[in-house]
Parts: structure tokens; C-alpha cells; sequence
């Protein structure tokens, strides 16, 4: 365990990669929608460039934080948990729940709130659904996320290997849950009661902007049936995808989605 929390950043990004490699793998032997041609350079460059932009080089600092804020919180004695003495089995349940809480909450706020939108619609401006997908968030989102993880974690006073262990699934699951291929319908309905599933996630990325509006999940799925912003996906679920202000893909460059969150709207 203790090598596993020195080599934190590069486990979670190896984990981040080999999620994508089998997401990739299931999504080439039976995808939902086809392939599209045409943006494909311009695309992987956005997609794989934020990756890269996100885990390799501050990725020894993002990605992180909320660990460290584990450790910090651990040493000074802070947070909740330790006050009440709880065990490590409920201290990463509540870990899991807590931070996976948290996504909502702050995934919704990136709807609603026009300042965060403008760093959400980044990842939103993707015209394709596939695993590729799972990279593409602007670093400013990555760094919202770490700061809210951050003060659940201190507040929560949870332990260090409770936040890897909900790092590492979260990794993971993000993978998962972009990728352009479907449970089956019979897995499909027993999985979606507990956690989010690609045909869920791919209601929320619709260009049809009341899809949008629901399916706010990160990992767990109860969240959104719990605050009534659930929609149950019709067939293979919608075709359309990417936000309406920015429809061509020739803009939609590596460059560009950097500097999308500080555009003027219109
Ligand atoms: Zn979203």
C-alpha cells in the first residue's frame, strides 16, 4: 500500500490509459453508434492533448491534491471522521459516497451556473461519444474538481487510502462510461440501479439540450433518481452530440479548447 501511495499520480493515470484501452477494445467489437469520419485528426489532438495536458505535466499536482489534502488532514488530526472514531470500512464508504456527492453537486453547478459552464462545455463540445471522450476536460475543470474533493476530504477527515481507492475508481469508471457500446439490456437494467452506464451517460451528452439537463451522475447512479434529474435513455439513446454554439469541427482544435472558457458567448 505505501508504494502504491508514493506512485499515486502514475497509477491513477496507468489506470486512466488502461481504462481507455479496454473501453476502446469493447467499443470496436460492438458499438452503438459507427465511427464517424472527417474530424478525426483535429478531434484525437483536443482529446489526447488535454489528457496530456491534465495527468503529464501538472499531473503530479492535480490529480493529487485530494490525496495530499488526505495526508495533511490525517497529520494535523483534522476532520469529522477521526472525531468520531470511526473504522477504515466506513471511512471509505463514506469516501466513495461523499466525493461521488460532491461530482454531482459540482457537475450540476457546471450546468447551471453560466461562469462554470464555459470550463464544462469543453468536455461537452465533443460532436462524438466514444472513450476518447474520457480525456477531454479542460484544466480548469480538473482543477475545480480537485479543490471540492479537497474539502470534502479535509472536512470528512478521510484517510489517504480511502481517497486513492476512490481516485482509482473513478478512473476507471470514467472509461467506462463514454464508451460508444452498450451493456445489453438485461445487464444494463441491473447495473443502472448502482452506477452510471455508457447508455445514461450518453442521455447527457445529447446535443438536445433538455437530455442534458439530466443524468448529472459521476459514478453512482442513485443520485440523480434521489434529486429527480433522471431520464431514462429510449432505444440506443440519442445520435446527436456536442453543445449548439459550436458545431464545426475545424474549431474545435486543441488551441481552441483551451481558450473556449474564456471566449465571449455567441
Ligand atoms: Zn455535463
Amino acid at each position: 500500500m505505501e508504494a502504491l501511495i508514493e506512485n499515486a499520480s502514475l497509477v491513477i493515470t496507468a489506470s486512466a490509459v488502461l481504462a481507455y484501452v479496454m473501453s476502446l477494445l469493447w467499443e470496436l467489437a460492438c458499438p452503438v453508434l459507427p465511427a464517424d469520419a472527417g474530424d478525426g485528426s483535429t478531434r484525437w489532438a483536443g482529446n489526447f492533448g488535454l489528457f496530456f495536458i491534465n495527468h503529464a505535466v501538472p499531473y503530479l499536482v492535480l490529480p493529487l491534491v485530494a490525496v495530499f489534502a488526505a495526508w495533511w488532514a490525517d497529520a494535523l488530526g483534522l476532520g469529522l471522521l477521526p472525531a468520531l472514531g470511526a473504522p477504515f470500512w466506513l471511512a471509505l464508504i463514506t469516501a466513495w459516497v461523499a466525493l461521488d456527492l460532491m461530482g454531482w453537486l459540482l457537475h450540476r453547478a457546471m450546468h447551471r451556473l453560466p461562469a462554470l459552464w464555459r470550463v464544462h462545455q469543453v468536455h461537452h463540445s465533443d460532436l462524438r461519444f466514444d472513450a476518447a471522450l474520457a480525456f477531454r476536460f479542460h484544466p480548469g475543470e480538473a482543477a475545480l474538481v480537485a479543490v471540492t474533493s479537497s474539502f470534502v476530504v479535509v472536512t470528512l477527515g478521510l484517510p489517504v487510502e480511502a481517497v486513492l481507492a476512490s481516485s482509482l475508481v473513478g478512473a476507471l469508471h470514467n472509461a467506462f462510461v463514454h464508451a460508444n457500446a452498450s451493456l445489453g439490456r438485461r445487464t444494463e437494467t441491473v447495473v443502472r440501479w448502482l452506477l452510471v452506464t455508457p447508455d445514461l451517460h450518453r442521455v447527457h451528452h445529447s446535443a438536445e439540450l433538455a437530455d442534458g439537463m439530466h443524468n448529472y451522475g459521476i459514478v453512482f447512479s442513485f443520485w440523480d433518481r434521489l434529486f429527480r434529474t433522471w431520464r431514462t435513455p429510449v432505444g440506443s439513446g440519442p445520435h446527436e452530440f456536442g453543445i449548439t454554439t459550436e458545431r464545426d469541427p475545424a474549431r474545435l482544435s486543441l488551441p481552441r479548447l483551451l481558450l473556449m472558457p474564456f471566449r465571449r458567448a455567441g
